[in-house]
């Protein structure tokens, strides 16, 4: 589960990293109003409004914008508040921002150099471990740095049971350049850093930049969190930060009803049980000569409910000319199944595609009879070979 930029940073605050502050805002008088409170308490004159949506790369889209006085930061607001954000992690149709995070500028000048780091925390699956990962290079596209300097990134091991070492911490300073005071900040922040990803369960922290400023403070400008959603039930008060605007709505749809449901671009809907058969089922709509148009896992519980609202769901895409539907009848019976889709067609009513059904396992024959018999435009099978015939044969007209 991914949050919002200002939810991460009021988090890591929680554990004691140092962040560029800033005061959620939804209307041009309300950032003014944060302008002025962060005037107040961080002696703050500039100002960036930065829009909050789930996706990197917002200040190439003109989503991040300096404002040097009231006037300035009523306008960027008034301009950032409700555009359709597009930035190169969106896709072409953009996100629509909904607030705004008006922040204290930190790259004000000083005697020091300003610098950007680039620090992350994540799972590698394979080791079994944390990585830090961090570089010199903040501030840019990190895959960029990957492919043209990789000697820039660096990469710190973690062991889960003995946790992140001084010594860990101080190397990672010591690499990125720093001496004096911001070494020692940038020990403590790397260590604060780790301790909230350990402990909320989260499975990304990307920060990007860890900014350095002219007087030697260390603090994350942006921060993107992930969570790990197998350990949310863990976290009720974190599992609340979930913003559903953000999602896709027919995948929120699916999840509501428990289907397991992601969009993709091809012409043929399935309805399965169990994500193998899922595959499997994509690839025989594929030899058959179609292209999946979603992945729809129903899980253990195919019932005229579930089939119900995966018909709903399948049939909101425009691109569907057929739908297959492919359950294994272990637990749930066929003949269950079976009625449940004609239940289901019966209660949608006119179902503009054609279905095939084709359900193997316990009382198929029954299952087959029952929609042979319904009336309803829908073809069943019983052998993976005939469904996919089928498919090829309703494809071509
Ligand atoms: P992203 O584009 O979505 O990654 O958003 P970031 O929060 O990383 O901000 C993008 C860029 O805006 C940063 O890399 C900085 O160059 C710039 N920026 C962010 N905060 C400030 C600030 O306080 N002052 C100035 N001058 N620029 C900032
Ligand atoms: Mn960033």
């Amino acid at each position: 589960m991914n949050i919002h930029e200002y939810q991460a940073k009021e988090i890591l605050k929680g554990f004691g990293v140092r962040v560029q502050e800033g005061i959620l805002a939804e209307t041009p008088e309300q950032a003014v109003q944060a302008a002025q409170k962060l005037k107040q308490d961080f002696n703050s004159d500039w100002v960036v409004v930065k829009a909050q949506i789930h996706a990197g790369g917002r200040g190439k889209g003109g989503g991040v914008k300096l404002a040097k006085n009231h006037d300035e930061v009523q306008q960027r607001a008034t301009d950032i508040i409700g555009m359709q954000l597009v930035t190169p992690q969106t896709g072409a149709e953009g996100k629509k921002v909904h607030k705004i995070l008006v922040a204290q500028d930190v790259y004000y000048p000083g005697e020091s150099e300003i610098k950007e780091f680039y620090v992350s925390v994540l799972l590698d699956r394979a080791k079994g471990r944390n990585i830090i990962m961090y570089s010199t290079e903040g501030g840019m596209d990190i895959e960029e740095v990957a492919e043209k300097t990789p000697h820039l990134i660096f990469k710190e091991e973690v062991d889960p049971k003995a946790g992140l070492q001084g010594f860990q911490a101080r190397k990672i300073a010591f690499n990125l350049g720093l001496s004096g005071p911001a070494h020692k900040e940038m020990v403590k922040f790397i260590s604060a850093l780790y301790k909230a990803y350990d402990t909320i369960d989260a499975s990304l922290f990307e920060i990007n930049p860890v900014l350095k400023t002219s007087d030697d403070k260390i603090l994350a400008v942006d921060a993107k969190v992930n969570f790990d959603e197998n350990a949310l039930y863990r976290h009720a008060d974190y599992a609340a930060l979930r913003d559903v605007l953000e999602e896709d709505p027919t995948e929120v749809e699916a999840g509501a009803s428990n289907l397991n449901y992601v969009k993709l671009d091809g012409n043929v809907g399935c309805m399965v049980n169990g994500a193998g058969l899922a595959m499997a089922t994509m690839d025989i709509i594929k030899i058959a000569g179609g292209e999946p148009a979603n992945f729809l896992d129903v899980g253990g519980t195919a019932n005229a409910e579930t089939v119900k609202a995966g018909f709903n769901i399948i049939l909101k895409d425009p691109n569907v000319k057929a739908i297959l539907i492919n359950i294994f009848g272990g637990i749930v019976r066929c003949d269950r199944v079976a009625q449940g889709v004609i239940d289901a067609y019966n209660e949608i009513g006119d179902i503009p595609v054609p279905i095939i059904v084709r359900l193997q396992g316990t009382n198929a024959a029954e299952a087959k009879k029952l929609i042979d018999d319904s009336g309803l435009k829908v073809y069943s099978a019983i052998l993976l070979k005939e469904a996919a015939e089928l498919v090829t044969k309703v494809l071509k007209g």
